[in-house]
């Protein structure tokens, strides 16, 4: 009789727990790479998607203070940040190299997405996959790669409070969901930060306009000191490698897409890292980067010329500049300011 009981106790307990037991978000193939994802498709009209409409997560400005190119770091400290766009323009729905971030996943890397809002929109699955992993950071990288500093107004505001909204956005449809994340048994919306902190400016360029405008909306400018290059597409593998490891040094910010347009990346990037981690590098996300170093920064982030259209390919970055003394960040304790 006392087993009886003890037996039906038990299958109590268990059909309970079995109740309890959130569901993954995503079985392991879904989030891998899905042959075509990575297609760019231009041209289109019918791309264009409207921002949503909602209020934003709570914010506080920070002080404006230049674009940061890199992190300077402690002697002896050799942390690297691999960081890849996510852009997509008003007439395109560019694409997602889930082959780049598989790589990523099964070497264990760090990494930091810019996302735009509208790619967000037109990735949300990817964008959940992303925000809710806690080996990526994920940051702004405006609403529809417009650049910058040939905007002011209404409309340089909008550009870069629009993909604020968008991950706001698809982080509440994440939420909805309760389910877990590709790491570890939490609910993924609680490992996904309730607000983009950090934000790049398309095609590198910036204006005291936009700069100030990114800070007004408490974001921070984090552009590049490596490009990778991998936006040209006679760039091959080997020279994509040869561009990245000639040039990394320790706390550098180093420049990928994974939109489609990184053409060779997901082929250099195994020789990347085990090039880095020959040399005795760590990866870290950016935000890892910044709180273990003083930022360097450039004054302004005029990587075109006035008149310059939109286009790609991407310029690289004018030579960089110290950080002015008595430089710290709000997240930064008292003790870390000079
Ligand atoms: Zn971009």
């Amino acid at each position: 009789m006392l087993a009886r009981t003890t037996l039906l106790w038990l299958a109590l307990l268990i059909a309970t727990a079995a109740a309890e037991t959130v569901p993954a978000c995503w079985a392991p193939s879904e989030l891998s790479y899905r042959r075509g994802d990575e297609r760019v498709q231009r041209g289109m009209t019918q791309a264009r998607i409207a921002a949503p409409k909602r209020t934003l997560a709570e914010y506080s400005p920070v002080v404006p203070r230049g674009a940061i190119r890199r992190v300077q770091l402690p002697p002896g400290k050799k942390l690297v940040a691999l960081t890849f766009d996510l852009c997509e323009q008003p007439f395109e729905t560019s694409g997602y190299q889930g082959g780049i971030v598989d790589v990523l996943r099964s070497h264990g890397i760090k990494a930091t997405f810019f996302m735009g809002g509208k790619w967000m929109l037109s990735h949300r699955e990817r964008t959940q996959q992303l925000m809710s992993d806690p080996m990526f950071e994920v940051a702004n990288h405006t609403w529809e790669h417009r650049n910058l500093r040939l905007m002011s107004g209404q409309a340089l505001v909008e550009e870069i409070r629009n993909a604020q909204l968008a991950y706001e956005q698809v982080r509440e449809e994440l939420q909805a969901k309760q389910c877990t994340g590709p790491q570890g048994n939490a609910l993924a919306h609680e490992q996904a930060p309730r607000r983009l902190g950090l934000m790049r400016f398309p095609y590198g360029a910036c204006s005291p306009a936009a700069l100030n405008e990114v800070a007004q909306q408490g974001l921070v400018p984090i552009q590049w000191d490596v490009s990778s290059g991998d936006p040209t597409v006679g760039l091959s593998e080997q020279g994509i490698q040869g561009q990245v490891l000639s040039n990394v040094a320790p706390g550098s910010i180093v420049l990928f897409h994974a939109n489609g347009r990184g053409w060779h990346t997901q082929g250099a990037l195994p020789g990347i890292i085990a090039g880095l981690k020959a040399r005795g590098y760590e990866f870290a996300t950016v935000s890892e980067l910044l709180a273990a170093g003083e930022p360097v920064t450039s004054p302004t982030c005029y990587d075109s010329r006035p008149g310059d259209a939109d286009r790609w390919p991407f310029r690289h970055p004018t030579p960089v500049a110290a950080a002015p003394s008595g430089f710290f960040w709000p997240w930064q304790s008292v003790t870390h300011r000079r």
